[in-house]
């Protein structure tokens, strides 16, 4: 079964292009019917916003959350961190996301003089040379709740990437900076669960 790449809005192909160096099996999601297929979903950068009312009306709003709420492996990067976040600090009226992650959220943290940056990070589970990472417009995730692990900080302890179970979140862009160890870290969660949405069975507990 592949891994989705929710392809809505945003910087979805190049997600597709790290999978497909990566060797893993990929296809862009836009229906229910493709997320039924999937064994994992990548949720791409580019406007939280946007991405959700698409989601709404492309009918993937529910299948998306229960998808997540079943077990499927989740991976949101920048907007995708956002739209997997319990609370959203500084989102439009109306902003809910898919949540999913037990953590608060801040849109555009880090405002208009450092509006974006790269940098290198130290990232629990991944070893050797630092991730290298871009963080354009990101959030910073300011409250994590019981059971989510902090896996990254910037150098002033600011979470910049953390998993809680079966969700990943970063608030950078690796998949822009040649940065590949991230999505194999995420490969990694995929493969045991054997996900299957309609079969909870055959989920492989470890
Ligand atoms: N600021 C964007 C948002 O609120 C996220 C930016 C990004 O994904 N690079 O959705």
């Amino acid at each position: 079964m592949p891994i989705g790449v929710l392809a809505l809005q945003g910087d979805f192909r190049e997600h597709l292009e790290v999978l497909s160096k990566l060797n893993a099996e990929a296809i862009p999601v836009r229906t229910a019917e493709e997320l039924s297929i999937c064994n994992g979903l990548i949720i791409p950068g580019g406007e939280s916003t946007v991405i959700e009312k698409l989601a709404d009306m492309y009918s993937l709003t529910s299948p998306i959350k229960k998808a997540i709420a079943d077990g499927m492996p989740v991976f949101g990067t920048c907007a995708g961190l956002i739209l997997l976040a319990n609370e959203i600090v500084d989102g439009i009226p109306g902003q809910k996301g898919f949540g999913g992650l037990d953590i608060s959220v801040r849109r555009n943290a880090f405002g208009n003089q450092l509006d974006s940056f790269e940098t290198e990070l130290a990232f629990e589970g991944i070893d050797g040379a630092p991730v290298r990472a871009a963080f354009i417009r990101a959030p910073i995730v300011e409250r994590v709740g019981t059971g989510v692990q902090v896996l990254s900080t910037l150098a002033d302890e600011t979470i910049v990437a953390v998993k809680s179970g079966n969700i990943l979140g970063i608030a950078f862009h690796p998949e822009i900076s040649g940065e590949h160890r991230v999505h194999q870290f995420f490969i990694e969660m995929v493969r045991p669960v054997s996900f299957s949405p309609t079969r909870e069975s055959s989920r492989i507990i470890r």
